[in-house]
């Protein structure tokens, strides 16, 4: 299937050609930035300048969170007079006060595009119908990729203040073609359907693309949704400070990055930065330039790579997605861990509906716990006792295991928060 797909030619760059045409973008880009962006002028000075590249600092989000809070209500880092802008969106504000982004016409059409490169890795053209399971809150994600499907031609279709119930029922009722959202709500909609006796699997779904957590990277969770749904499921990574920002391609066992309108840099444990290698993603946007995000510090922690990949493209692969937040990184009895392992492992499970995991510290040893919701009438102690010898093999630690009654736990729509840690020395 790959061999057929149409790319862009700025997916096969070679090194040099993608490091002449990042240097042109930011060379036309950072002078315009610099000039009238009081945020970026007072961070980079008025004389910053793509020469001086691996000198400039890194933006934070805790800086633009503090810059925005000084300077309400959209902070300083607007490159141009308010009325030029025409979007306001705003971050989740899982970690702080949300934050607003706003956009220009032009940057929107920027979104669209990087949609398009997301949308064509998928296989998904004008001929698809593409179902939204999102209430359309004021997250940048779903407005985005809603109309990057319209601007491709395809029919977007909104699954917005409607329940599970009734959006698989419109999924079958409208023929969708194309499921879009998170990998967690992807499972909570198979459940339900099942419960409501409509058969997914055999609707018109032949791929889905989901975001907002890792799980399509997972080949456990991965499998997991494509065996609901009969779907090949796509991943795609972005944030609302910086863009669209990647997309699984057919090989499926990572995320390119959008080279053509990212410059992507890995700083390592040691504050090194390069092109490749493990560590935390360092950002740059090239064609948002009203709100741009320069050199801005993901906190996502990826291990990246520069080899030919079998889809044919030379962009930067994250291999198996992102690995984590850099913050959600556990080292349980000198293993580092990410939530995504773990993940991988209970999710091997089909007969474990939801879980948590909880790291803490007992007699002054990291340690981990696992909560698990098994289906109903499943071999609960069983269970348990196969998720903890998994998770033993796998990551060579001991976790300890509860069990929990049928619809304990809650469910996600948006980004599930299953991971959880404790500072305090446990006394058992
Ligand atoms: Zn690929």
């Amino acid at each position: 299937m790959h061999l057929m797909e149409q790319l862009d030619p700025s997916e096969t760059w070679t090194d040099a050609a993608r490091r002449a045409a990042q240097r042109e973008r930011l060379a036309a880009m950072l002078p315009e930035v610099v000039r009238t962006n009081p945020f970026y002028r007072a961070k980079l000075g008025e004389s910053a300048t793509v020469e001086a590249w691996p000198e400039l600092p890194f933006t934070t989000k805790t800086e633009l969170s503090l810059d925005q809070a000084a300077h309400l209500p959209f902070g300083t880092n607007l490159t141009y007079p308010p009325d030029r802008y025409t979007r306001l969106h705003q971050t989740s504000g899982t970690t702080g006060q949300p934050l607003r982004i706003l956009d220009t016409a032009e940057s929107w059409t920027w979104w669209k595009e990087s949609w398009r490169s997301i949308y064509r890795a998928a296989g998904v053209t004008a001929a698809d119908r593409v179902f939204f399971c999102f209430s359309f809150g004021p997250f940048i994600g779903f407005w985005s990729a809603f109309a990057g499907a319209e601007h491709i031609g395809a029919l977007a279709i909104s699954g917005g203040a409607m329940s599970t119930q009734e959006r698989a029922a419109a999924i079958v009722a409208t023929r969708s073609t194309v499921l879009v959202c998170t990998p967690t709500y992807a499972l909570r909609l198979a459940d339900v359907a099942v419960e409501a006796g409509i058969e997914l699997s055999r609707s018109g779904l032949r791929v889905s693309v989901h975001a907002g957590e890792p799980g399509a990277s997972i080949p456990a969770t991965r499998s997991l949704i494509e065996g609901a749904f009969g779907v090949a499921a796509f991943d795609h990574t972005g944030a609302t400070e910086i863009g669209a920002t990647g997309f699984s391609c057919s090989a499926r066992d990572g995320v390119h990055l959008i080279e053509r309108e990212f410059v992507a840099e890995i700083r390592s444990d040691d504050g090194g930065v390069a092109d490749e290698g493990e560590g935390e993603l360092v950002l740059t946007n090239l064609g948002r330039w009203g709100s741009p995000a320069i050199r801005y510090r993901t906190g996502d922690r990826v291990r990246a790579v520069r080899s030919a990949c079998s889809c044919g493209r030379t962009l930067v692969k994250l291999e198996g997605g992102i690995l984590g937040r850099v913050d959600d990184m556990l080292t349980v009895r000198g293993v580092n861990v990410f939530p995504s392992a773990l993940e991988g492992i209970v999710r091997r499970f089909d007969e474990i509906v939801e879980f948590r995991i909880e790291a803490y510290i007992e007699r002054g040893m990291d340690a981990l716990r696992c909560t698990i919701e098994p289906r109903a009438g499943a071999d609960a102690a069983g269970l348990a006792r196969a998720v903890g010898d998994a998770i033993h093999r796998d990551i060579g630690v001991r976790a300890a295991l509860d069990v929990v009654e049928p619809g304990s736990l809650p469910r996600f729509e948006l980004k599930a928060r299953r991971f959880s840690r404790r500072r305090e020395v446990e006394t058992v």
